[in-house]
């Protein structure tokens, strides 16, 4: 009997023109899939319907199709999902994993700034920097919880990272083959604290919609940048809470500009559409991001 294919995706957010960086991640699980005889897919991940809008995502389908990615259609596009997410969010906050939190970003803020003032000790941050969520929210008597939520007063779902990490007693592992061999890499998803699983304005999150996504989509390799391999903590967690398929993972590194720092969007970068009016081809990127020949190969 055939072995099921290999199934890569490259899951892009239409919120700004597509750079080096993301051709390099495009390209890579494009040679990758090829190589195993896998299926490629493209995921448009717009959860954030303000900054995703329909020019930049046609803007970014003809940028990939300029770059020769050849994905299966059709696309799934996360902004038409959200029943998924949601029956996630609930399935989790059924077993009591997930709650309210009122909190907003300025709050959370100053009561780390004032906890260092007070304390003359840092407070601590997660992995991207910002500063960990003081968890009060869900220390709430019932009744406050009520009466605010039907007071309308918004709030974000997170999850409750201890009462998370107390239900699950196998170790939280997950393969990963950025480095060549496959080796398999503790999850540590408490250092990003009670995490949002919906945020105030949207009903998902990155996190929670990815997982139910690569899951759904039947995704069996997340080949993405280096700059995600902590998130993929949190991935692992909530994967082992909703009972949902563990993929390889395989981090590359990233594409940094001359000044050392990764490209980025809000930074201006050169995108793929500047370099193709400036005549550079789809085999001049590929040159540039060092796929050029073979490709790079995958245990
Ligand atoms: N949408 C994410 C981004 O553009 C990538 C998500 C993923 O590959 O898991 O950074």
């Amino acid at each position: 009997m055939a072995a099921d294919p290999t199934v890569f995706r490259f899951a892009p957010s239409p919120n700004g023109l597509l750079h080096l960086g993301h051709a390099y991640s495009a390209l890579l699980n494009a040679d990758l899939a090829r190589q195993r005889g896998g299926r490629l897919l493209l995921r448009l991940e717009d959860i954030d319907t303000a900054r995703c809008t329909p020019a930049l995502e046609a803007m970014l389908r003809e940028d990939l199709a300029w770059l020769g990615f050849a994905h299966e259609t059709p696309v799934r596009r996360q902004s038409a999902h959200f029943a998924d997410y949601r029956a996630a969010l609930e399935a989790l906050a059924g077993e009591g994993l997930a709650y309210p939190a009122f909190m907003t970003r300025g709050e959370i803020r100053r009561h780390a700034a004032a906890f260092e003032e007070a304390e003359g000790a840092p407070w601590p941050v997660d992995p991207d920097g910002a500063p960990i969520y003081p968890a009060l929210d869900r220390l709430l008597p019932e009744g406050e919880r009520r009466r605010r939520m039907a007071a309308g007063e918004p709030f974000a779902w997170r999850l409750d990272m201890r009462r998370a990490r107390e239900r699950l007693v196998a170790p939280l592992l997950f393969a990963e083959t950025g480095g060549g061999e496959a080796v398999d890499v503790p999850a540590e998803p408490e250092l990003w604290g009670d995490v949002v699983l919906a945020r105030r304005d949207t009903p998902t999150s990155y996190h929670l919609s990815v997982v139910v996504d690569d899951a759904i989509q039947g995704v069996t390799h997340v080949v993405r940048g280096l700059d995600l391999l902590p998130s993929t903590s949190v991935h692992r967690l909530l994967q082992a809470l909703l009972g949902l398929p563990v993929p390889v993972y395989h981090h590359h590194d990233l594409i940094l500009g001359s000044d050392g720092q990764k490209l980025s969007k809000s930074r201006g970068d050169v995108s793929l559409r500047a370099l193709r009016e400036a005549g550079l081809g789809p085999e001049d990127i590929r040159r540039m991001v060092g796929l050029s020949g073979k490709g790079r190969a995958m245990p």
